[in-house]
């Protein structure tokens, strides 16, 4: 096959491309030569930690948005990979919600064992992508950041993999210019421990304020006040926790709440979202979308209807996360290798994405949208050779899972769950979470 892939991007999503495509290689088919850039020197996307905030080593925006101290917010039992247990890796059965580090050495064993590290340029990023339409291929300009030269290449399709979670949407309040304690967006939150016995201030109601809210308390903050625009996230929080409606102003150190309060807050962290950016599209490409489950502008979920031959995988609002991005690449590959048809008429295209939308605004409840996203790995996998597992297990886990944070949302992580995909239980962790201040993962793998 005389047909070139550019994959945009190295963490999950990227690698489960190249994964995708390795393993019909390994099963005899002829594939394409597949390029992986990738902007940051290593592979596992936002799972690489870096201590760097603003700008990495090459001047490039950091894409890491993780923390130390961070530990999977929902089971692993619920994004295991069908083709590769956590049992397989670790050669044991583990507890169910890793740190970081856990999961980054996980991510990469199944790539490692793939043996693809060879199709990635690493501290390459990707400046440039345009469509000829004569010659009906792209052209891909990217910068060699360490030999810091630019340079052009052709691709019949490109995957765009790039993530989502890395550019921050950070309003602006009345007061900030003035305020003299620290703001900082949760992009650039990276140690807790900086907040060690202050007043914290999270703006948001949605995972980042609950997880660093979370990690503020454990690691010794005074107190933690949460300000939601919309709705309080309404766990039963700590007594030094409190949750208030919108900030209005801040004045000194003193910040305005809608409800007519006040509270002095030594730091405010923004925990308002990210954009979606793709700095390196043109308009005719690019995808413009909300975080949302049901995307627009991508059948499927991964073909962008402007232009079938640029893919888009783990764009939507998550609950499933790598088994998804898993099915979304074997669909892609399946497609470029032709052995799945994209209808050639582009209404059919535009009306597989409305159903989607239909269907996703249909319900704003949670086990629905759990259930919603279940549906569409399930459409995914049926499709493909990827290993079948039991979606809704994992929906059931997700389910699970809600309801302990309802009981005890500094206590969820110490439940265990049983693995989808060899059925084994997972053991109960060593240390409840909010004792356990070492985060690596001999700490983590020790019985
Ligand atoms: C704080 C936080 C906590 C999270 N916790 C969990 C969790 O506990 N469990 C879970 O399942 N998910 C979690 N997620 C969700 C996360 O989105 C996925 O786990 C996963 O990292 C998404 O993979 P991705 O490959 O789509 O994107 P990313 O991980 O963002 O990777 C994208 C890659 O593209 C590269 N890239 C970007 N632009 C360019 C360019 N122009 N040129 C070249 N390379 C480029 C980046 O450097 C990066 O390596 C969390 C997300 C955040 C922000």
């Amino acid at each position: 096959m005389n047909k070139r892939v550019a994959v945009i991007g190295a963490g999950p999503s990227g690698l489960a491309q190249l994964r995708a495509f390795q393993s019909a290689a390994k099963k005899g088919a002829e594939i394409p030569e597949v390029v992986c850039f990738e902007k940051q020197s290593n592979w596992g996307g936002l799972w690489n930690y870096t201590w760097r905030t603003g700008v990495d080593e090459n001047g490039e925006p950091v894409h890491c948005s993780m923390y130390r101290y961070l530990w999977t917010n929902g089971p692993k039992e619920g994004l295991e990979f069908a083709d590769y247990s956590f049992e397989e890796h670790f050669g044991k059965q583990i507890a169910s919600y890793p740190p970081r580090a856990v999961m980054v050495d996980y991510i990469e064993g199944r790539v490692i064992k793939a043996g693809v590290r060879d199709w990635i340029r690493f501290s390459t990023v990707v400046r440039w992508v345009e469509y000829d339409a004569d010659a009906g291929d792209f052209t891909v300009t990217v910068h060699d950041l360490v030999k810091d030269h630019v340079y052009k290449e052709r691709f019949d399709y490109v995957v765009c993999a790039s993530g989502h979670f890395s550019t921050p949407n950070a309003p602006e309040f009345p007061g900030f210019e003035h305020y003299s304690g620290r703001i900082v967006h949760a992009h650039d939150f990276r140690d807790a421990r900086e907040f060690e016995g202050k007043d914290v201030l999270l703006l948001g109601s949605s995972y980042s304020a609950e997880d660093i809210g979370s990690q503020c308390w454990k690691y010794g903050a005074k107190s933690v006040t949460t300000a939601f625009r919309t709705a309080p996230m309404g766990f039963k929080w700590p007594e030094n926790w409190e949750e208030k409606p919108s900030l209005v102003k801040v004045e000194g150190k003193t910040a305005y709440f809608k409800d007519g309060t006040s509270k002095v807050v030594d730091a405010i962290i923004l925990c308002t979202g990210y954009k979606h950016y793709f700095p390196f599209l043109p308009d005719e490409l690019r995808l413009k979308t909300a975080n949302r489950l049901a995307t627009n502008d991508l059948y499927k979920g991964v073909v962008f209807v402007h232009n079938p031959k640029l893919f888009y995988l783990g764009m939507q609002d998550q609950w499933f996360t790598f088994n998804m991005f898993d099915a979304q690449a074997w669909y892609v590959r399946d497609i470029i290798l032709g052995r799945i048809e994209v209808p050639a008429d582009k209404q059919v295209l535009l009306a597989d994405v409305a159903e989607r939308v239909a269907r996703e605004d249909a319900s704003d409840e949670v086990k629905y949208a759990i259930k919603y996203q279940g549906d569409y790995v399930k459409e995914l996998v049926a499709a493909t050779d990827y290993p079948s597992f039991d979606v809704d297990g994992a929906c059931e886990a997700f389910f699970e899972w809600k309801n302990h944070k309802v009981e005890d949302i500094m206590g969820f992580r110490n439940n265990c769950y049983k693995s989808l995909i060899t059925g084994t239980m997972a053991p109960l962790h060593h240390t409840p979470w909010k004792d356990a201040l070492d985060d690596s993962m001999e700490a983590y793998l020790k019985n």
